[in-house]
């Protein structure tokens, strides 16, 4: 059958990070990830305490240790890329914490530190949508007109309801109002999203791709729930409240979303990634080669693709 999707080099019906990559940049690209060592408002104390309450690390699992320097850490991850594409540039991947929770000097220092590295080809910053006041958003743009910069802003759900109940500690109103903020000044963004929260529906879970699809931004990341031991949520788990998807529901679910996102926005994940030596449930999500195979297996079967409904 032909793929009737137009934002593949392969036989995807999705627009695929590999797609968007090799299509803006003359060689390979992947991503770098750093530990700066920031933390989180929802840890510290400024937002909330103890943190959404599926976090355990904030992502610092994934990255280099925040005691190296930021160069260090992108040089490591830049020969661990090399050893893969030779010639391969990095997006700098501020991935643990919440990294623009710190005073804006901190921060240009840290992003000017990064992008020096040669090598580094652009900047990724994961941050919270209320974590950007005006000098933040003034360093985002200013450093917008110099790399390619995406900001990462974790949002799960558009339902309060649910936001409540994993302590997200900021409404989907302050995602809007940092959203607008960011694509006002031309900042390209990557909406987050996680499927398999507690209480959420098939149905919400639409809801929300649906309404992440009308604001066509420029990425969306979408994972899966998982419970790591050491969280509250491991708790809640353990007492039974807590369903989990199967995966043939998991596969079913992102490819409704797949076909409520506008075709112009990048795919980033699909799956979570949850560190495998924590990871209590689903235990199927650690074979995310058959979760993907099954993604573009549930697509080419119902001749579907990503845009198709939007
Ligand atoms: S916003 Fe991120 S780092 Fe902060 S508590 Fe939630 S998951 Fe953890």
């Amino acid at each position: 059958m032909v793929n009737p999707f137009p934002y593949s080099l392969d036989n995807k019906r999705y627009h695929t990070l590999y797609y968007h990559l090799r299509t803006r940049f003359p060689h390979r690209v992947g991503k770098a990830a750093v530990d700066a060592g920031f933390s989180c408002p929802n840890l510290d104390g400024t937002r909330g305490r103890g943190g959404c309450t599926y976090c355990r690390s904030g992502g610092t699992e994934f990255t280099e240790s925040a005691s190296l320097p930021v160069r260090e850490q992108l040089e490591r991850e830049l020969s661990r890329i090399r050893r893969k594409w030779p010639d391969a540039g990095a997006i700098a991947y501020f991935q643990s914490h919440t990294n623009t929770h710190a005073p804006v000097s901190r921060l240009r220092t840290l992003f000017t530190e990064a992008l020096a590295v040669p090598g580094i080809c652009g900047l990724s910053v994961a941050t919270r949508a209320d974590c950007l006041p005006p000098d933040v958003l003034d360093l985002l743009a200013e450093l917008n007109g110099k790399t390619d910069l995406t900001v990462e802003l974790g949002l799960q759900t558009i339902h309060e309801e649910t936001a409540n109940r994993i302590h997200r500690c900021h409404s989907y109103a302050e995602f809007l109002t940092a959203y607008r903020a960011l694509t006002e000044r031309g900042i390209r963004v990557c909406v987050h999203l996680i499927n398999g929260l507690p209480g959420e529906t098939e149905d919400m879970m639409l809801e929300t791709a649906s309404a992440v699809g009308l604001l066509r931004p420029g990425g969306v990341k979408i994972h899966l729930l998982h419970i790591l031991s050491g969280t509250r949520l491991a708790r809640e788990w353990e007492s039974g409240t807590v369903p989990m998807l199967t995966r043939e529901e998991y596969i079913r679910i992102v490819c409704r979303q797949l076909l409520r996102l506008p075709p112009e926005t990048v795919v980033e994940r699909l799956t979570g990634d949850g560190a495998k030596e924590f990871l209590l449930a689903p235990l199927w999500s650690r074979d995310k080669i058959a979760v993907l195979g099954g993604i573009d297996r549930f697509l080419a079967e119902h001749n579907l693709w990503q845009g198709c409904l939007f």
